[in-house]
């Protein structure tokens, strides 16, 4: 499975600079090929490349390998649109093959315009980096350099199992699973209300520190948000492996529709964490050799997990659930992740009871 994956670059503020003029001498050189290309017509790497390679080399100061490079990236955007000129902005993506940008351990020699340098990178020691594919490109945000970094991670083969960890995603606890393990909201809605009011006041402040500012919290925010759906996704994963199940998850739908009636800021925010966390869960069992199947998610919430009896009012209280026919009273999350564990295992449709 091919994984892309960002990793920081640690410089000197030399190396910084070495590779931040690498990066707008590269793109240079990709604006000038494009201007070329676009005004005469001429879009083949090899005809480009026959017509004016030396040129590009002691104009830019480009290696052979980085003027390749350049006249490869001009060539892969047109193949997308021919219709527009293109212009590449000077901090954008520098390409760079095997052959100019090695990795081992964690350290990375990566050409400049100054010839090679060595900088420690900074990744998850779970990836596999020297299984990288293709090319790599070195970006450039707030004034740091990245790796994005294409590796081929090895998937576990499945092991097809109709036993089930339920898991129901959702706010007052982010998940919880059937075996009643529940991954608390209520540190996720802190940093989430800490952030709002300090977002709040900065809007209310009209300067260009002001807006940074603004973008840096929102950054953060999204980092915290991030590393919680990473730590939940491996350790709900981890627990089916460990225990030979396979993990059944609602239907996007059944998400949305329970999300809705709640604030609207509340819920953009929720739903793109739901994706990402359900993204993190996939791509994870896939690589562990675990099965994912989704359940159908009407009532999942409103029936009770020891009689199946469906009703709007086995739901009085927001976190408990209290069957109003057998009387099993439980926490509504757990009550609604073992529905989601038990609807994978005998994969059927809901009957609904009369009377609702
Ligand atoms: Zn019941």
């Amino acid at each position: 499975m091919l994984l892309t994956i960002k990793s920081k670059l640690v410089t000197t503020q030399e190396q910084h600079d070495q590779l931040l003029r690498t990066m707008v001498f590269f793109n240079k050189a990709c604006d000038y090929i494009s201007d070329f290309a676009y005004n005469n017509r001429v879009f083949s790497k090899y005809q480009l490349q026959k017509h004016f390679y030396y040129q590009i080399r002691e104009k830019f100061l480009l290696s052979s390998q980085l003027a390749v490079r350049a006249f490869g990236k001009v060539t892969e955007s047109y193949k997308v649109d021919k219709k527009t000129f293109h212009r590449f902005k000077p901090h954008g993506a520098v390409v760079y093959d095997q052959r100019i940008l090695s990795i081992k351990d964690n350290i990375v020699s990566i050409l400049t315009l100054d010839g090679r340098i060595k900088t420690e990178i900074k990744y998850r020691k779970d990836k596999n980096i020297d299984n990288r594919k293709g090319q790599t490109n070195l970006i450039y945000k707030s004034n740091k350099f990245y790796l994005q970094i294409v590796i081929d991670q090895p998937e576990a083969t499945l092991v097809n199992s109709e036993e089930f960890l339920g898991v129901d995603l959702g706010i007052v606890n982010i998940a919880a699973t059937s075996d009643g393990k529940m991954y608390s909201g209520e540190k996720c809605q802190r940093v989430r209300e800490k952030y709002a009011r300090i977002k709040a006041k900065l809007q209310s402040v009209e300067t260009h520190s002001a807006k940074r500012h603004l973008r840096k919290i929102s950054k953060k925010e999204r980092r915290f948000k991030k590393d919680t759906n990473h730590y939940i996704s491996k350790d709900i994963v981890q627990t089916a492996k460990d225990t030979n199940r396979s993990i059944a998850l609602e239907e996007l739908t059944g998400i949305r529709e329970r999300i809705t009636v709640r604030k609207a800021d509340r819920d953009k925010h929720s739903k793109w964490a739901f994706k990402e966390l359900r993204k993190f869960i996939g791509y994870k069992a896939k690589i562990n050799g675990v099965i994912v199947r989704f359940v159908d998610p009407a009532y999942t919430s409103k029936q009770c997990s020891i009689c199946g009896h469906i009703s709007g009012k086995n739901r009085k209280k927001q976190d408990t659930f209290s069957c109003q026919k057998c009387g099993h009273i439980e926490n509504a999350d757990w009550n609604a992740s073992k529905n989601i564990a038990s609807r994978a295992a005998i994969n059927q449709p809901i009957v609904l009871c009369s009377g609702n």
